[in-house]
């Protein structure tokens, strides 16, 4: 095999990937540069990652300083002064009472360390039994075992036929087409689709449930925006039981749906908050799991200098990824990003909308600057034709993203209505050329 070709690509089709590859450069602002020269409008924000654009000059200026001042300190036992800055930063954003910051490298650690902070709360209060996890159905995780188990893909499931965690059950997802379809902002149908949540409850008693894992707003597998009054409802039937409510906004964090999280958008306050793209706008790895100062409390108890979480990571709060944190948040503050995203949501909307009747095209679901079309699967080849838009888009100059058949928005939280024009006309041109 030759060696030009050793790196192995995540989720690409490697072997059709390099008969013709695509390799960005560089980039900057709202593009990307191709080894070929060309210039590509980023309709992705990396991927969800970088709603401020590419190569913001305050934070490559950050982590230009950082790297020559401390590029690395030891994690435990000791920290670094960035860390400490950023955890105090990201406590203050997060909803009251949940002040404690740790920190990952991804989101699918951030999922780990989540899932683990609940097994081992339920333990240090006494009550171990509580072991069994439960996520949802098309929900996306990470890619880690405990991130797969309680997930609901199928493909990354099955592809291992592993034993994954045990003892994990799945909630239906909240998606309806018959009554959802084309709905904008909230559907106001399906908050009874919470109560999924009492079967689990009744069929293994409540008493051996340890927590509930969703995304807000599920982004992988489509964007499926909760119905009204839904989220809520799953906060209420957690506390009836004593489950903690974990939500995954890995991709909700920091601006996406024009608010610092999704749980401040919803109003609804969980017990464990997972963090990672927004968080460094992609330029450093990191991810950041936030929890309630009483988790944090119980699990803390006992002989001062000896009581610890058992996890953590070699990078957790690196000084170059925290450096990045610190200046990403000052810009948000400063570009008063969040307030911005939000006020582009209708046009964006607007814009999105546009494609239905468009070929193919069998819904549109958008919330905050997160967007989806949904396209009718070629026979026999699902996926298929998402991705034949995806190409078609890269070569036209647009990069979007294809999760299956459902085409991807994640447009910069600065963008202008032109540059949400350009991106949904190309989508358009590429939907109409596959007619
Ligand atoms: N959780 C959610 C909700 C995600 O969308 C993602 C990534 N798209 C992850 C976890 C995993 O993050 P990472 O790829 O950084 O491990």
């Amino acid at each position: 095999m030759p060696h030009d070709q050793a790196f192995w690509l995540p989720f690409t089709a490697n072997r059709s990937f390099w008969k013709s590859p695509r390799v960005i450069t560089a980039a900057r602002g709202h593009y990307y540069t191709t080894d070929d020269g060309r210039q590509l409008l980023d309709g992705f924000s990396g991927l969800w990652t970088s709603g401020l654009g590419h190569c913001h000059p305050k934070i490559v200026a950050a982590v230009q300083e950082q790297v020559a001042t401390l590029d690395y300190a030891m994690g435990f036992q000791v920290t670094n002064d960035k860390a400490i800055a950023l955890a105090r930063e990201v406590a203050a954003l997060a909803p009251a009472g949940m002040g404690k910051v740790f920190f990952t490298n991804s989101g699918s650690e951030s999922v780990e360390t989540a899932l683990k902070i609940a097994l081992a709360w339920h333990r240090a209060r006494g009550e171990g039994q509580r072991t069994r996890l439960i996520g949802r159905e098309r929900g996306y995780h990470g890619v880690n075992f405990g991130g797969i188990s309680v997930g609901g893909i199928a493909p990354n499931r099955k592809a291992f036929s592993a034993n994954l965690v045990p003892g994990v059950d799945h909630i239906r997802h909240t998606y309806s087409a018959g009554d959802m379809a084309f709905t904008r902002g909230q559907p106001t149908w399906g908050a009874h689709l919470a109560d999924d949540l009492e079967r689990l409850v009744m069929l293994h008693d409540a008493s051996n449930i340890a927590a509930l894992i969703v995304e807000p707003v599920a982004g992988s597998t489509g964007i499926l925006v909760p119905p009204l009054g839904y989220l809520q409802r799953l906060r209420e039937i957690c506390d009836k039981h004593g489950i903690l409510l974990i939500f995954d906004e890995v991709i909700t964090a920091f601006g996406r749906v024009g608010a610092p999280f999704a749980s401040t958008r919803f109003g609804v306050t969980p017990d464990i908050i997972t963090t990672a793209k927004g968080l460094t706008n992609g330029v450093v790895p990191m991810g950041a799991v936030i929890v309630r100062d009483g988790i944090f409390d119980a699990l803390m108890q006992g002989p001062e200098h000896m009581v610890e979480l058992f996890h953590g990571y070699t990078y957790s709060g690196h000084p170059l990824a925290a450096a990045a944190g610190l200046a990403t948040l000052a810009v948000y503050r400063e570009e008063d990003s969040f307030a911005r995203a939000r006020a582009t949501e209708p046009v964006f909307a607007e814009e999105i909308h546009s494609l239905r009747g468009e070929p193919h095209v069998i819904d549109v679901r958008n919330f905050g600057l997160m967007g989806g079309v949904e396209l009718a699967p070629r026979e026999g080849a699902v996926g298929a034709r998402g991705f034949d838009v995806f190409l078609k888009c890269f070569e036209a100059g647009v990069v979007i993203r294809n999760g299956g058949d459902v085409v991807q928005f994640s447009p910069f939280l600065d963008s202008t209505a032109d540059e949400l024009g350009r991106i949904v006309d190309t989508v358009r041109q590429a939907l109409r050329s596959l007619a």
